[in-house]
C-alpha cells in the first residue's frame, strides 16, 4: 500500500510536467487546426469541379483559382508545425528554450519571468498553468487514492484545462479534445472503471448534446443569433458521458456560477475584453472539474431525493 502523501506528491510533480505540455497544446493546437482548415479550403476551392458546381462566373473563377493557389503555395513553404516541431522558442527573439530553461515553475522563478537571451517578459500564464495542473493532479490523488478513478481524473483534468484556455483564447473547442474526452468517458463506463454505469453515460452524452443543441436552436429562432457553438454541445456531451445524465443540470447551473469566478480571474490576467462575449466552454470545463471532485454532493444539492 502506497503512502497517501507519496501518491499526492508524485501526482503533483506529474501534474507540473503535464501542465508544461498543456501550455504547448494550448498554444499550438489552434494554430495547427487553422492551418489545416486553410489548406483544406485552398485545395477545395482550387478544384474545377467545385468551381463548376457552385456556378461561379468566369472572372470570379479565375480570381478564386489564383487566390486558392497562392494560399496553397504559401502554406506549402511554411516549416512544419506540430506539438513536437519546432522546438519551443522565445516569441520575441527566437532564442531556443533549452531543457534547463523549461523546468516547470522553477525556471520561470530563476529567470525572474524573462527570456534568458533578450530579457523580454514571459507570460505568467505558463507557470500558472503548470501550478494549477500540479495542484489539481495532487487533488485527484487526495480525492481518489490509487484507484482507476485517479487515472480517469487525471485525464479529465488535463483535457478540461486545455479546453478552458483554448476556448478563452480562440473561441474554439477542438474536436480532437472534446470528442476524445466523450469516447473515453463512454469507454471508461463500459469497462466499469468510470464514475457511472454505462447506460447513464450513454444517455448523459446524448442528452448533453441535445440540451445545448435545443437551446441554441431556440436562440436562433427567437433572437436570430448564434448563442452557442457546436463545440459547447460536444463538451457537455463529454461531461455527460463521464458523470451521467443526472450531472447535466448541476453542470449547467454550476457553469453560470463558475462563469463569474472565471470572469474575475480573466480581468486579473488582463483579458477583460473577453468579458463581453465570454466563450461558454470557459464556464463549462471548470464546472466539469467541480463535478469530478464533488459530483455526488453537488447532485444531491441540486436534485434532492436522488442519490
Ligand atoms: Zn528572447
Amino acid at each position: 500500500m502506497i503512502e497517501p502523501w507519496l501518491l499526492i506528491s508524485a501526482c503533483g510533480v506529474l501534474g507540473l510536467l503535464i501542465g508544461s505540455f498543456l501550455n504547448v497544446v494550448i498554444y499550438r493546437v489552434p494554430v495547427m487546426l487553422k492551418r489545416g482548415w486553410a489548406k483544406d479550403a485552398s485545395e477545395y476551392l482550387e478544384e474545377e469541379e467545385v468551381q463548376d458546381s457552385i456556378m461561379l462566373g468566369a472572372e470570379a473563377r479565375s480570381d478564386l483559382a489564383k487566390a486558392a493557389k497562392a494560399v496553397k503555395d504559401a502554406l506549402a513553404l511554411l516549416p512544419p508545425f506540430s506539438l513536437t516541431q519546432p522546438r519551443s522558442r522565445c516569441p520575441a527573439c527566437g532564442h531556443p528554450i533549452s531543457a534547463i530553461e523549461n523546468v516547470p515553475i522553477a525556471s520561470y522563478l530563476v529567470l525572474r519571468g524573462r527570456c534568458k537571451a533578450c530579457k523580454t517578459r514571459i507570460s505568467a500564464r505558463y507557470p500558472i498553468v503548470e501550478a494549477t495542473t500540479g495542484l489539481l493532479f495532487a487533488a485527484c490523488a487526495w480525492r481518489f487514492g490509487l484507484t482507476p478513478e485517479l487515472a480517469c481524473g487525471l485525464v479529465i483534468v488535463s483535457v478540461l484545462i486545455a479546453l478552458t484556455l483554448i476556448d478563452a483564447d480562440t473561441m474554439l473547442l477542438p474536436d480532437s479534445l472534446t470528442l476524445s474526452l466523450l469516447w473515453l468517458g463512454v469507454l471508461a463506463s463500459a469497462f466499469h472503471f468510470g464514475f457511472v454505469p454505462v447506460l447513464d453515460s450513454v444517455i448523459g452524452a446524448a442528452a448533453g448534446y441535445c440540451v445545448f443543441w435545443l437551446i441554441a436552436m431556440l436562440f436562433r429562432v427567437l433572437r436570430g443569433v448564434e448563442g452557442m457553438g457546436a463545440g459547447d454541445f460536444k463538451l457537455l456531451a463529454a461531461l455527460g458521458a463521464w458523470f451521467g445524465w443526472t450531472a447535466l443540470l448541476p453542470i449547467v447551473l454550476l457553469s453560470a456560477g463558475v462563469g463569474s469566478v472565471v470572469g474575475i480571474s480573466l480581468i486579473v490576467f488582463g483579458r477583460k475584453t473577453l468579458l463581453s462575449r465570454l466563450p461558454f466552454g470557459v464556464y463549462l470545463a471548470p464546472a466539469g472539474m467541480l463535478m469530478l471532485f464533488y459530483g455526488s454532493e453537488i447532485t444531491a444539492l441540486v436534485l434532492p431525493g436522488g442519490n
